[in-house]
């Protein structure tokens, strides 16, 4: 499926905030957004409508997690059919996307790294190759690093990068494994993501 491939500082700067997608850049201060120059229209929020508001942050939450319309869309119906607060229900099952495991875990750098390692096959799930970034984590799975990539330079430069990483509590790291289970599911408390998903939900059901 095609990708946005544009320089990614760019949507940082389009939303006025941080979106980390570019790994340790983005804590120093090479990132654009640090040096206070977000974009023009993140600055002129409070001036949008509702709609503008409500768009904005499908954006934000897109970007993100480096998705598109059509793969986001499809989330929000899922949310939707389940029982619960459907914003809660979204934000969850785009935290169980294998990519968004892999990042949280430190296993990669920024989403879009995470990506690209399941995409070159770095990890099993249940003991057995997956490499699909959409797959979605259930509880009780677990992760682990593939043995023949353990050794790879670019997993070990990443796991010295987030050696202080803060593991989300849904999430059980055993990092001498360099394994993990999915121990719950990611409640609205575990989510760092300063994010309004009420306004996502409020678009969508117009
Ligand atoms: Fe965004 Fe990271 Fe670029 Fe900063 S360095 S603008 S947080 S992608």
């Amino acid at each position: 499926m095609a990708r946005y491939t544009g320089a990614v500082c760019r949507l940082c700067r389009r939303e006025g905030q941080k979106l980390f997608l570019k790994g340790q850049r983005c804590y120093t201060d090479k990132c654009a957004v640090k040096r206070g120059t977000p974009g023009q229209h993140g600055q002129s929020r409070r001036k949008m409508s509702e709609y503008g508001l409500q768009l904005r942050e499908k954006q934000k939450a897109k970007r993100y997690y480096g998705l598109l319309e059509s793969q986001f869309r499809k989330y929000f119906e899922m949310a939707n059919k389940m029982k619960g607060v459907t914003g809660d229900n979204l934000l969850m099952l785009l935290e169980s996307r294998l990519d968004n495991v892999v990042y949280r875990l430190g296993f990669a750098t920024s989403r879009p790294e995470a990506r690209q390692l399941v995409l070159h096959g770095h990890f099993d799930v249940n003991g057995k190759r997956v490499d699909i970034p959409s797959y979605l984590m259930s509880v009780g799975d677990v992760i682990s690093i593939r043995d023949k990539s353990k050794a790879s330079a670019k997993i070990k430069d990443v796991l010295e990068i987030t050696d202080s990483k803060l593991i989300p509590k849904w999430l059980e790291l055993n990092r001498d494994a360099l394994e993990a289970k999915v121990v719950a599911l990611a409640g609205r408390d575990d989510i760092d993501l300063p994010l309004e998903e009420h306004l996502i939900v409020e678009l969508y059901s117009k």
